[in-house]
């Protein structure tokens, strides 16, 4: 064995360490099972999101397989949303290169990571990135789905109509939009604003994750089906699971309708009034 295979094990051997799990299991050449495959035997991918993006990326994998059990619920373990970043899947232990050991990062390290991305199509139709915009040390985070026209425009999120009425939501919880800190899924505008795709959302996902650990926030809220999905792979209808706190990591998420779902169809503003409410009291709870 040369020495920097050495060091690669002895590397991943502390990585498992740490994490509790002390014994391995060799397989023999020729025996991969074949769960190499990405899906399941119910087609539920099984793939870590995160394994898809670029290795500057350097994705944390959170998103579960399952659909998480609201907290308050009986939390089944395959349910709760995890903090680590397990090797690939496609790679054994005694392939694939240790995870990069990262300290805790700060918002303009995961910024100067993301560079001048182009690491998607989203990249040729955008006039600006739009990383986020806030306090980095916000006990709350909103998650939206992309940039529109006026995001693009401006560079900042939630800038336009929707982002207005953000803004009143906020203020109705007694914060101040300096207080919080907001993003997208994505960083570049969808065009004609359509929803993220899959590989658009892999691509980007990663700095999501990154920057919500840079700010270890006590509340992430999703804003909408598709932050559900890329941070709880929840995809069950949103109007089942809005309203409800799941484990997130260390940290916990709550599901609220996307204030331009609220544009369009008004009468649910009261819903979106309550769930801002819920978020209040839980932050007013544990200050
Ligand atoms: N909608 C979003 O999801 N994000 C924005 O930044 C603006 C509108």
């Amino acid at each position: 064995m040369d020495d920097r295979l050495r060091e690669q094990l002895a590397a991943w051997l502390e990585f498992y360490r740490d994490l509790g799990i002390e014994d391995f299991y060799r397989r023999e050449p020729g025996s991969r099972p074949e769960t190499r495959n990405s899906k399941s035997e119910t087609g539920q991918d099984l793939q870590p999101r995160a394994a898809a993006a670029t290795s500057s990326a350097a994705p944390e994998s959170r998103v579960p397989t399952r659909r998480p059990e609201p907290l308050g619920g009986r939390p089944s373990p395959e349910s709760r949303a995890v903090n680590l970043s397990p090797p690939p899947l496609a790679l054994s232990l005694f392939e694939a290169p240790p995870p990069p050991r990262r300290e805790h990062e700060t918002l303009e390290q995961v910024r100067a990571d993301l560079g001048d991305c182009r690491r998607c199509r989203l990249a040729g139709g955008r006039k600006t990135i739009v990383f986020g915009q806030g306090n980095p040390h916000a006990e709350l985070v909103f998650v939206g789905e992309g940039p529109g026209a006026d995001e693009d425009e401006q560079g900042l999120p939630f800038v336009g109509r929707a982002g207005q009425l953000l803004n009143r939501m906020i203020q109705f919880v007694g914060m101040k939009r300096e207080e919080v800190y907001i993003c997208n899924i994505v960083k570049c505008r969808p065009p004609g604003n359509r929803t993220p795709e899959k590989d658009e959302v892999d691509a980007c996902s990663p700095f999501l994750f990154r920057q919500i650990e840079a700010i270890r926030p006590r509340l992430v809220c999703c804003l909408g089906a598709p932050a559900m999905k890329t941070l709880l792979g929840i995809k069950e209808g949103i109007t089942r699971v809005r309203g409800q706190f799941f484990a997130y990591g260390s940290t916990k998420a709550f599901v609220a309708y996307h204030p331009a779902y609220i544009l369009r169809n008004p009468r649910e503003e009261k819903i979106l009034r309550e769930d801002f409410e819920t978020i209040r009291e839980f932050l007013k709870a544990r200050a």
